[in-house]
């Protein structure tokens, strides 16, 4: 369900049943004069609209306006709108603060854009991440107290941590793309991968008429098809599928 569609009831049936409440985070970039600037974020949209078909999910409102970066372009022209990390997390941290509030406790964020290199991080899910843990944090002491962790009812906190109910696994960040479980799909930007994920998921983001070759970056992007881009798509859902409990 499309969050900004539920009403109170549909809300408190999500909370108790704890579905997975998802934002889908990503910039607006230039991706090569064939390819639009929401790409990165179109595509997560694009994959969640699918899983939300075959089970209990809540969307939220996608966030586009992420740390792009003008590592690709400058943006005059050519459409990448960079936003600060530092003005993210602020923001970030409310939103969470917010979720946690309404009683959700199994958030997840899942983001393309920047992300193959994961675990350490870039400024987007970085600033997300951060955004998350302060918040959990900021929850707990209001609604615990300080010295919440190191109470006597936490005494059993290591045995309970890998279970859902540690409070940290309450807000978790996802890439839409894990390369080891794409089976050899092209990773790149506006290439091949990008552009096919985008004429399986949204043709009309792609205007293959437009596409040049005086980029590096772009070149690939000759050989995209709507039947990669569908491969692509189901090796997404799958990983998704286990991420997103
Ligand atoms: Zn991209």
């Amino acid at each position: 369900m499309r969050y900004e569609m539920m009403l109170p009831r549909q809300i408190r049936t999500a909370i108790e049943n704890r579905w997975p409440v998802v934002l889908p985070l990503g910039v607006l970039e230039h991706h090569g004069e064939h390819m639009a600037v929401g790409m990165d974020t179109l595509a997560v949209i694009g994959v969640l609209e699918i899983l939300e078909r075959e089970r209990d999910l809540v969307i939220l409102p996608p966030f586009y306006y992420g740390a792009a970066s003008y590592a690709v372009e400058p943006p005059e022209g050519t459409g990448s709108l960079h936003v600060d990390a530092d003005a993210l997390a602020p923001l970030a941290k409310s939103m969470f603060g917010g979720l946690l509030r309404i009683g959700f406790r199994n958030i997840h964020v899942v983001i393309h854009h920047q992300t193959e290199n994961f675990s350490a991080g870039m400024p987007t899910d970085l600033a997300f991440k951060f955004a998350a843990r302060q918040a959990i944090f900021a929850f707990l002491e209001r609604e615990r107290g300080e010295g919440w962790w190191g109470s006597e009812k936490m005494a059993d906190y290591y045995a309970r941590q890998s279970a859902s109910e540690d409070p940290f696994n309450w807000i978790k960040a996802h890439p839409l793309m894990i390369p080891a479980k794409m089976d050899g799909y092209p990773f790149d930007h506006a290439g091949e991968g990008e552009t096919s994920l985008m004429m399986d998921l949204f043709p009309d983001a792609v205007d293959m008429s437009k596409l040049t070759d005086d980029k590096w970056y772009t070149r690939s992007a000759k050989s995209a098809s709507r039947e990669l881009g569908a491969r692509g798509r189901e090796s997404i859902l799958a990983h998704l599928r286990e991420a997103l409990r």
